[in-house]
């Protein structure tokens, strides 16, 4: 398969070009030159099929001949070690619950999925490739955990220092080995800036520098695998789907749609967001403005600019008509969130955070419109990850599951940094 930039001014490359570069020298995200549907019979037949199969029919096309069948199937067998249950929460409405990862967030799924690939890459060459990340809290702790001990890949992840929740940088800072933490003296942006600056910076070259976040395409294509399993768990109620995600960075949802153009029969989507309303507002005005994030109870998806949309419009071929038929995007305030997550539980006790809550308010929204459908909401994360938002609201303790408990005793480790001068000594 090969892949072009969506900025139409970089050569054509492979799966594995595109995995080891990220994003392609114009800037652009690399998008794959064709998708071919699966055949009718794989629909009919996916309760037969295992996981492991189902994800390698969805993936196969995209890698194409640069990772042999058999290698290709271990990578998603030890992408795939935890279960996706759809849970159900209320008449016709279900739960994807994405958090029973070693890190209890999806992004364990694409992390482990492109470490594997790079290792794969790595195998015989001494070349080193460093995963340069910035992180707001989950992406961090999830490419630690999927890169540890991966050869030829060194793995570098910026955190603002006392921004993250002291469970996420546990997770980002104890590992060790070849997982380095930066904390930085400063909020997210100024992390998130470094690490574009350090892309661009033709003196780092020798580094050869990769990003771990979805815009590469070996983090994104394989978040289509756990849409598959929604519609492998539900297919049996007959129903036209609607899928609700809660979107930031805008990575599942168009990981769901071009789940939609390998056959997958989901009806509707939803992007659901919080107060980072740039699509909603978009859809609603007619034009893209962009602007700086605002701070969230649902931080994972505070994203003034979410990368991905340029995919996603892509997928449409840019027709707006068509896009609206299929696509519809809501966002809701803390407060409405707040109130989500203690409604649910009063009136089901399912435990939702509020990632998965402004999910569910989307979907709950879009089915008033749709009537006679099934609904699922991605849940992205699990509660403790949000205890100090999801405790307080529903007057409870959560349990401390066990992958959390692992890192709680273990010593932190990270090197503090405040310029991007210091940056450049560390990786130099
Ligand atoms: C990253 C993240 C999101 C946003 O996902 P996108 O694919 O970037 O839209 C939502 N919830 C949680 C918990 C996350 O970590």
């Amino acid at each position: 398969m090969q892949y072009f930039s969506l900025n139409k001014n970089a050569p054509r490359v492979g799966f594995e070009e595109a995995v080891i570069q990220g994003l392609a020298p114009d800037r652009g995200l690399y998008f794959p030159e064709s998708i071919t549907p699966l055949p009718h019979s794989f629909f009919k037949n996916i309760e037969n099929l295992s996981r492991e199969e189902i994800a390698f029919e969805a993936i196969k096309q995209f890698v194409g001949d640069e990772i042999p069948e058999n290698e290709l199937k271990q990578i998603i067998a030890e992408t795939l070690c935890f279960d996706f249950p759809c849970v159900p929460v209320e008449e016709d409405i279900y739960s994807l619950e994405l958090f029973h990862g070693p890190t209890m967030a999806f992004k364990d799924v694409g992390a482990r999925f492109m470490s594997r690939c790079l290792g794969y890459f790595n195998r015989h060459s001494d070349k080193k490739v460093t995963v340069l990340v910035a992180t707001s809290g989950d992406t961090g702790g999830a490419v630690a955990s999927g890169f540890l001990g991966v050869k030829g890949v060194e793995v570098i992840i910026l955190y603002p220092s006392g921004k993250v929740s002291e469970i996420q940088e546990r997770q980002l800072t104890t590992l060790g080995k070849n997982i380095k933490a930066l904390e930085v003296d400063g909020v997210f942006d100024d992390c998130q800036d470094m690490v574009k600056k350090a892309f661009l910076d033709d003196s780092l070259k020798h580094k050869n520098l990769t990003s771990a976040n979805s815009i590469n395409i070996a983090r994104w294509l394989p978040q289509m695998f756990y849409i598959f399993f929604a519609y492998q768990q539900l297919k049996k109620h007959n129903k036209p789907l609607i899928l609700s995600c809660p979107s930031g960075n805008f990575g599942n949802i168009c990981a769901g749609i071009m789940a939609k153009r390998l056959g997958l029969p989901i009806a509707h989507f939803v992007a659901s967001t919080n107060a980072n309303d740039t699509v909603p507002r978009f859809l609603a005005a007619g034009n893209y403005e962009p602007k700086p994030s605002v701070a969230t109870i649902s931080n994972a998806m505070d994203v003034g600019n979410p990368s991905n949309f340029i995919r996603i419009q892509q997928l449409y071929r840019f027709n707006l008509e068509e896009f609206e038929k299929d696509f519809t995007s809501h966002s809701f305030s803390d407060t409405e969130t707040e109130k989500a997550i203690q409604d649910i539980h009063h009136r089901t006790q399912y435990i939702a955070e509020p990632h998965g809550a402004v999910g569910y308010l989307g979907l709950k929204k879009e089915m008033a419109k749709q009537s006679d459908s099934l609904g699922v909401f991605l849940e992205t994360a699990h509660p403790i990850k949000f205890l100090d938002v999801v405790e307080p609201l529903l007057d409870l303790k959560l349990p401390i599951p066990k992958q959390i408990e692992s890192v709680l005793d273990k010593e932190k480790i990270s090197v503090k940094i405040k310029t991007y001068e210091d940056l450049k000594t560390f990786l130099s």
